[in-house]
């Protein structure tokens, strides 16, 4: 069993890229989140201990996150581990590292998917979204434009411009991103293990990149 992490900025493709790695190579796709809830409704006992957390309206602080991590890696897995969202911090990252290293686990890739903010403002302002909840069909003006100005093709509803699409909520969101991203970045950065993939190209392509960088340790 090796560990790998997919890192990359809300908005890379990184869980759709994530789930297609999963299925390629046959990895154990782990999510903090699908850990956390596992952990809940099994009532182990830092599943008790995240649950009292969450229900105080607190976030999961790194310690219990790495505790709910390394107790699910501990139960073992058949064939490799793909982590999707963590670690999200450095210091995650630290602890991760310790405990692969005293569990005798190995780290396999580390991947980033690198996309310039630039680019991801641009693929989040440019999103229109179909007003009608039932369809929820996603355009962008440039890259998926709907056929008539503002209407959805699919069922005729108007298109709106949601308010966390705006260019102002977008920064907000990737100064509080990268205030942990680049750190975690920076630690990954100068280690064999890791490798940076253009994540500004089609979907397709990016995960042609990655491949690549997979059957050798998967
Ligand atoms: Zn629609």
């Amino acid at each position: 069993m090796k560990v790998h992490i997919l890192l990359g900025p809300p908005g890379s493709g990184k869980g759709t890229q994530a789930k297609r790695l999963v299925e390629k190579f046959n990895l154990n796709h782990l999510s903090t989140g699908d850990i956390l809830r596992d952990a809940v409704s099994k009532e182990t006992e830092i599943g008790r201990m995240a649950k009292a957390i969450m229900a105080s309206g607190k976030l999961v602080d790194d310690d219990t996150v790495n505790g709910l991590v390394f107790a699910r890696l501990q139960q073992g897995f058949e064939g490799d581990v793909l982590f999707d969202g963590y670690p999200r911090t450095l210091q995650q990252a630290k602890a991760l590292g310790e405990f692969l290293s005293t569990q005798m686990i190995g780290l396999g890739n580390v991947v980033n998917i690198a996309v310039p903010d630039g680019v991801l403002e641009a693929r989040v302002v440019g999103r229109r979204v179909c007003s009608n909840n039932d369809c929820g069909a996603i355009y962008h003006v440039e890259s998926k434009p709907p056929k008539q100005d503002g209407i959805c093709d699919l069922c005729g509803s108007p298109l709106k411009h949601r308010s966390d699409d705006t260019a102002e909520a977008f920064r907000s969101r990737m100064a509080d991103f990268n205030a942990s991203f680049q750190p975690l970045l920076g630690f990954y950065e100068h280690q064999p293990h890791y490798r940076s993939v253009d994540g500004n190209l089609a979907p397709e392509q990016v995960f042609e990149s990655l491949v690549q960088l997979f059957p050798e340790s998967a």
